[in-house]
């Protein structure tokens, strides 16, 4: 990532909008993070535009105050928000679930942050820039040279494509939206298994399976049936579907039962993946990286052994999204990072 402009004194900050909190990294001209936590401020979503988006400059001062860097070292700004969004940060006319006041609708976060702070801002949406991070990390100086497949379980199934070291952002802004893609449902339900549905609309796409929405309108109803004496009949569907990672480290066998069909579900999406833009890495990410290894490492080799890679294919890497909390703000500084080197430094 060093570059002639590398030599130059400057920093960029990176930027992850959330519901409740926007985390804040400083990244170097050399590409090296300048803080190892998470510098957290609210983030105001609720309070509308106007109060996130001086919520997010209240990150960028803490960011900096913890540092000591000044406002002038800054160079540029990666932002990420959850999607639905464009490629340039105008959040979803239909409205998006973190932001559902009617004045978010359409409007232009990018560019309200850029006009606010006098700094050149980047956006991508979240799970781009998770994508970005996994990509940048993986590769470290092959990235350029590389390409890639991220999927982050979450609420929904997030993710992107990273291609020659760039996201996919495609011409509406919804390249990479892995969590809508079909998958084939043969060999991945059960008999009498309802097709699962999604909030998007499809049914049997991969975040309809691959989420935690989709162990809790999906997955849940049904494999409860099929274990009848399970413990968390009775307990509500949202409780029951955050114990499931619990009980899949411990050995349950609903919960394996439950995490072997989201495998097949990203196995399944990654096939599709392979055919299509047939990449160098594939990466999985959410809370699964914050579980015990031996339970991460299962579910990453069922997710192998459910993608059907053709034999030429077969020497490609299948790896975690590593730092769960910190890979929005720092893919986001990456972005920020790659657009400062662009720019001919003022003088
Ligand atoms: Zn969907």
């Amino acid at each position: 990532m060093v570059t002639g402009a590398a030599a130059e004194p400057f920093v960029v900050v990176g930027l992850d909008n959330g519901g409740t909190s926007n985390n804040a990294t400083l990244l170097d001209a050399s590409g090296a993070f300048v803080v190892d936590d998470l510098v957290e401020v609210p983030s105001r979503v609720l309070e509308g535009p106007q109060a996130a988006v001086e919520a997010l400059v209240e990150g960028l001062h803490e960011v900096l105050r913890v540092t000591g860097v000044p406002l002038s070292g800054v160079r540029a700004v990666g932002l990420d928000t959850p999607g639905p969004a464009s490629a340039t940060g105008v959040i979803s006319s239909k409205g998006a679930t973190n932001f559902s006041q009617p004045e978010w609708w359409g409007y232009d976060i990018r560019t309200a942050l850029e006009d606010r702070l006098g700094l050149p801002v980047v956006y991508n949406n979240d799970g781009n820039a998770a994508a970005l991070y996994a990509h940048t990390v993986h590769f470290g100086a092959d990235a350029p040279h590389r390409s890639s497949v991220t999927a982050v379980i979450g609420t929904g199934l997030g993710g992107g494509l990273v291609e020659s070291g760039r996201v996919v952002t495609g011409a509406a802004g919804m390249a990479g939206e892995v969590g809508h893609v079909h998958i084939p449902l043969d060999g991945l339900l059960e008999p009498g298994q309802p097709v699962p549905q999604c909030n998007c609309g499809f049914r049997g796409d991969a975040e309809s399976v691959a989420s935690l929405t989709g162990i809790r309108l999906n997955l849940l109803p049904y494999w409860l049936s099929r274990f009848p004496d399970h413990p968390l009949h009775g307990v509500d569907v949202q409780t029951a579907a955050r114990a499931m990672r619990g009980l899949g480290e411990r050995g349950d066998a609903m919960a394996l039962a439950v995490f072997e069909q989201q495998a097949k579900a990203l196995g399944a999406l990654f096939t599709v993946v392979a055919n299509m833009t047939d990449p160098h890495a594939y990466f999985v990410g959410g809370g699964l990286v914050e579980a015990q290894p031996h339970f991460r490492d299962w579910f990453l080799d069922a997710v192998r052994k459910h993608a059907l890679l053709r034999e030429e294919q077969r020497g490609v890497d299948f790896a975690i999204v590593p730092d769960r909390d910190k890979a929005g703000a720092r893919g986001s500084a990456m972005a920020a990072l790659a657009l400062a080197q662009a720019q001919p430094a003022e003088s």
